[in-house]
């Protein structure tokens, strides 16, 4: 798989348009939290450092019926100017003649950000027309963020195809980092994969028993599997009719030889509170009125045992209800593990998912990982072994070239 990078990229000149994320949480046309802007700034300031003109593309929010003012990308403007020390032009258009007279006039030195591309249907239709409109303004296609590549929309995929097209750096670290964990890791590779429910990640659970030769099994839907073994899980969280697919997971993974983690022992307790009263048993033991909400001691061991043997680790899904305390416990020890095995160079670690990320950060292992994928939906397709719309015109785009 081999996409273009600014590396490949002439564009001393050039318009170059650049597909960012500006949408980060607003209020009252203030924003409140500039990581977003943060990590378009070094394709941005490459992009000018090139002699390149860089003219933002981005989505704000879900506008349903064309303007709202409420969704511009016009409030981002200040922070934008901020973080990149340039002055920041808006074009109250994506298209149109407004958009061409923006470019035009646009002085040397200077960023240009579009209006919305969601405030037109064609952008979420993937429509040509509407790409073309797009691609009109500029020479070259820049894609710099891979939280939005899941998704095929004109100024994600349509566009790519009519532009010469690369990816940005932040697009870049992602994609390599992904790559490195999952299409190609250093082996042997493990998963850890919890988080509540079987159901909302049994696709990514079928998709890793392949490339994987570990899955930890762990939060919410470790339940289902210890029920489908024939354990008592009392009040816990469980999809007991999904059972029949927890067994046939188990059967799947034996014949290919990715060896499935279930907890040895579990954290019970009555209620679903802070400092619950609990109590920890075997894995088949939990007492009829309890919840299992961790994972025990034992578990936590026999997690480590392995990390200590593996050379890549791949997380998704929080190990038990790691909001509420004593319950983060197994998630906490387990994360601190991974980082401090990360820093001592013995393994490389990506995490990724909206829990995950909270989770990690909470327990501050976050800063030691390799990576951590803010993607959300993009990063779990990924891992689902989807192919990602946005990557896709990348990889076609570098190879027709
Ligand atoms: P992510 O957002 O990282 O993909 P999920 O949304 O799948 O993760 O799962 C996170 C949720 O799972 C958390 O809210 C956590 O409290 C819950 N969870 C984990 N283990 C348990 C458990 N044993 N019982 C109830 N909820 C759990
Ligand atoms: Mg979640």
């Amino acid at each position: 798989m081999a996409w273009n990078t600014l590396d490949n990229m002439d564009m001393d000149g050039k318009n170059v348009l650049i597909r960012v994320d500006v949408n980060v949480p607003c209020e009252n046309g203030k924003v409140l939290d500039a990581t977003r802007l943060d990590r378009i700034a070094p394709t941005v300031l490459e992009v000018l450092a090139k002699g390149g003109k860089p003219i933002l593309l981005s989505h704000f929010g879900r506008p349903t019926r064309g303007f709202d003012l409420a969704l511009s990308t016009q409030q981002v403007v200040p922070a934008l100017a901020h973080v990149l020390n340039r002055r920041v032009h808006f074009a109250s258009s994506c298209i149109g003649q407004v958009a061409r007279d923006s470019v035009e006039t646009l002085p040397d030195g200077d960023v240009l950000l579009l209006e919305n591309t969601r405030f037109h249907a064609g952008e979420t239709r993937n429509d040509r027309g509407f790409a073309k409109d797009l691609a009109a303004l500029g020479d070259i296609y820049v894609n710099d963020t891979f939280s939005t590549a899941h998704r095929a929309h004109a100024s994600v995929a349509a566009i790519a195809e009519l532009l010469p097209s690369c990816a940005g750096r932040l697009m870049e670290e992602e994609l390599s980092a992904l790559t490195a964990a999952l299409s190609k890791p250093e082996r042997p590779v493990l998963a850890v994969i919890g988080g509540s429910k079987v159901s909302s990640k049994l696709e990514l659970l079928r998709h890793l028993i392949g490339p994987m030769d570990q899955i930890v099994i762990g939060g919410g839907m470790a339940n289902t599997f210890l029920a489908a073994l024939g354990h008592n899980v009392g009040q816990s969280l469980c999809e007991h009719d999904m059972q029949d697919t927890a067994r046939a997971i188990l059967e799947e993974a034996k014949a290919d030889n990715c060896e499935i983690i279930l907890p040895l022992d579990v954290v019970t307790a009555r209620e679903f509170k802070e400092f619950a009263e609990n109590q920890t048993v075997a894995a088949d033991a939990c007492p009829r009125d309890s919840m299992i909400l961790d994972a025990g001691q034992k578990s936590i061991e026999n997690i480590c045992k392995h990390l200590d043997q593996v050379k890549t680790v791949i997380w998704n899904g929080p190990l038990g209800a790691f909001e509420i305390p004593p319950f983060n416990i197994a998630t906490d020890t387990v994360a601190l593990k991974v980082a401090e095995l990360t820093e001592d160079e013995k393994i490389l670690s990506v995490a990724g998912g909206g829990d995950t990320v909270a989770a990690l950060k909470k327990s501050g292992a976050a800063d030691s990982f390799s990576y951590i994928s803010t993607a959300g939906g993009a990063f779990l397709e990924w891992m689902e072994g989807k192919t990602l719309p946005g990557v896709a015109v990348l990889i076609d785009s570098a190879a027709s070239t």
